[in-house]
C-alpha cells in the first residue's frame, strides 16, 4: 500500500505541469513546488537501512518483558562501537527499569552502562557496545541484546508515560534498546536533562516485531499485524513488520478494537473497559485526522495505523505508526496523527532540535497564535537549552507553531504549503536539520525571515541551505 501512495503523489506532481493540482483534488495532490526544492516525488528509504528484529514475550504478571533485540547496522562512516538509548529521557520513567542482560555478535567484545545523567540507581540512560575491532563504513555489524524490561504501576509517574502498567493493560513504547545512528553523521549520545520529552535520533530502520502474550489479552503495537497463532501455554504470538520504524509501541490488553480504510492506511483503535470513547468513534476521528493531513502534508507515511487508547491520565506519544494515547481528545489525536509525517517519516534529533517535530505536529493542528510569536526566547535549540518545562512548551510548541504560521502568512500561502510538501518528500526516512527545511523555503526570503526572527532558524542554517 506504501508503493500505491507513493506513485499517487508522483502521478500529481506531474499533472501540476498539465492541468495544475490543487488541494481541492484530494490528498494526492502536489501543489507546484518553489524554486529552493523542485522535488515532488517522495524518497524512497535507504536500501541500507538498519534491520531490527524484537522477539519479545510479555510474562503472566503483565509487568515483565524479556527477549532478544537483533540489529543489523551496515554503517556509513566507520565506527569503533555501537550505542544504544536506553532511557528517552521521560524523566518520570524512573519508576520502570530497562536491562540488558547479554550482548552477542561476531564481532562484540562486551558492552557496558553509560551513565548519560541517567536518575541514580537506575542502569543509565545509554548503552555501549563494545567491538573487538574497528569497523569501516560499509561492513555490516550484528548485535543481539539480550533485555528484561519490568514496569511497574506502584509508583504514580508525573502523568502519562510511554511504559506503564494498569490491571487491564500494559504498554511500552521505546521500551528497548534504541540505536542511536544518525547516518552521515555518527552516534546520538545526549544527555538526559529536566525537561520532559523525547530524545530519540533513530534511523528508519526495518523492523519484525514478535510478541508473545497471555491468550486473553489482544496485542496493538507498531506495523503491519497479521493474525495472532496459538502457542503451547495457553499464549499467543504478535507479529508485525514496518518497513521504516525508528521506535516502536507495544500495547497488550484487554481491548476492544475497530478498524477503518483511510485513503492507502488501515486505523485500528482499541478501547479499555470504561473508556471515555468507543473504539469505532477513536479509529473514525483517527481517520478523519489522517483525511485532513494527506490534503496539507501528502500521503499518510504508513499502510497501517494502531492507536491504543491505553488510560486516562491525559497525553499522547508518537510512535513508527502507532500512537499510544493517554486522552481520547481529538485536537490531541490531530497532533499525534501530524508525527507521523513530522517524527515518522521526516526524523529529527528530538534532543537536538525538538522544533522539527513539535512546532510542526503543533502547526498542523491548526494552532498558531500570532501572540506567541512575542516571547521572548528562541523556537531552535536542544532540549538542554530550555530552563524549564513551561519554557520549553511555551517556545518550542508555542512559539513555533506561531512562527510557522507567520511564515505562511508572510509568503504566500500556496508558495509555502508548496515548500513545505516538498521538504516532507524530500526529508522523507531521513533525519533531517535544520538547514533542510530552510533549503526548502529558498526564494521564501519572507518566510525565512519569520523564521530567522523566532530564532528557529538561525542565519547559519540559511547560508548552509545555498552552499
Ligand atoms: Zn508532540
Amino acid at each position: 500500500m506504501r508503493a500505491a501512495a507513493v506513485r499517487a503523489a508522483a502521478v500529481c506532481g506531474a499533472l501540476v505541469l498539465l492541468a495544475g493540482c490543487t488541494s481541492a483534488d484530494g490528498p494526492t495532490a502536489a501543489p507546484e513546488p518553489g524554486a529552493g526544492c523542485p522535488v515532488t516525488e517522495r524518497a524512497a528509504p535507504d536500501p541500507d537501512r538498519p534491520v531490527v528484529d524484537l522477539d519479545l514475550r510479555l510474562a503472566d504478571d503483565r509487568r515483565t518483558v524479556t527477549g532478544t533485540e537483533t540489529v543489523v547496522l551496515t554503517p556509513d562512516l566507520p565506527v569503533e562501537d555501537l550505542w544504544f538509548r536506553l532511557v528517552p529521557n521521560a524523566p518520570q520513567s524512573a519508576g520502570h527499569r530497562l536491562t540488558v542482560e547479554a550482548v552477542r555478535g561476531d564481532l562484540v567484545a562486551g558492552g557496558g552502562y553509560v551513565d548519560a545523567g541517567a536518575a541514580p540507581g537506575t542502569p543509565g540512560g545509554l548503552y555501549r557496545v563494545d567491538l573487538r575491532e574497528p569497523v569501516p563504513a560499509g561492513r555490516t555489524v550484528t548485535v543481539e541484546l539480550d533485555l528484561r524490561l519490568r514496569l511497574t504501576d506502584e509508583w504514580t509517574p508525573a502523568g502519562f508515560d510511554r511504559l506503564g502498567a494498569a490491571d487491564d493493560v500494559t504498554w511500552w513504547g521505546s521500551g528497548v534498546p534504541l540505536l542511536t545512528w544518525e547516518p552521515g553523521h555518527g552516534w546520538g549520545r545526549d544527555p538526559m536533562v529536566e525537561v520532559s520529552g523525547e530524545t530519540t535520533a533513530a534511523p528508519a530502520a526495518d523492523t519484525t516485531l514478535h510478541i508473545s502474550a497471555p491468550g486473553d489479552l489482544v496485542v496493538l503495537m507498531s506495523g503491519d499485524q497479521a493474525p495472532p497463532r496459538e502457542e503451547p501455554g495457553g499464549r499467543r504470538v504478535w507479529e508485525s513488520h514496518d518497513p521504516v520504524a525508528r521506535d516502536v509501541a507495544v500495547a497488550v490488553g484487554e481491548f476492544d478494537t475497530a478498524t477503518v480504510d483511510v485513503g492507502g492506511t488501515r486505523v485500528t483503535a482499541g478501547v479499555l473497559a470504561g473508556a471515555d470513547t468507543s473504539a469505532e468513534e477513536l479509529a473514525e476521528a483517527t481517520a478523519e485526522a489522517v483525511r485532513a493531513l494527506e490534503g496539507r502534508f501528502g500521503p499518510f507515511p504508513y499502510p497501517t495505523l494502531a492507536v491504543p487508547l491505553v488510560s486516562d491520565d491525559g497525553g499522547g506519544e508518537e510512535y513508527s505508526s502507532a500512537i499510544l494515547m493517554g486522552d481520547a481528545d481529538e485536537d490531541l489525536l490531530v497532533h499525534e496523527v501530524a508525527h507521523m509525517w513530522f517524527y515518522g517519516m521526516v526524523g529529527n534529533s528530538q534532543f537536538r532540535d525538538p522544533w522539527l517535530d513539535e512546532a510542526f505536529a503543533t502547526y498542523a493542528q491548526g494552532h498558531g497564535d500570532t501572540d506567541d510569536l512575542d516571547r521572548a526566547g528562541a523556537v531552535g535549540g536542544s532540549m538542554a537549552d530550555f530552563a524549564d518545562q513551561d519554557e520549553y512548551e511555551a517556545l518550542v510548541y508555542g512559539k513555533g507553531a506561531a512562527a510557522l504560521a507567520a511564515a505562511r502568512e508572510a509568503a504566500g500561502e500556496q508558495a509555502f504549503d508548496a515548500a513545505v510538501r516538498c521538504y516532507v518528500e524530500s526529508q522523507a526516512w531521513t533525519i533531517a536539520r535544520p538547514e533542510d527545511l530552510a533549503r526548502a523555503l529558498q526564494g521564501l526570503e519572507p518566510a525565512l525571515d519569520v523564521l530567522v526572527e523566532a530564532g528557529a532558524l538561525g542565519r547559519q542554517d540559511v547560508e548552509a541551505a545555498g552552499d
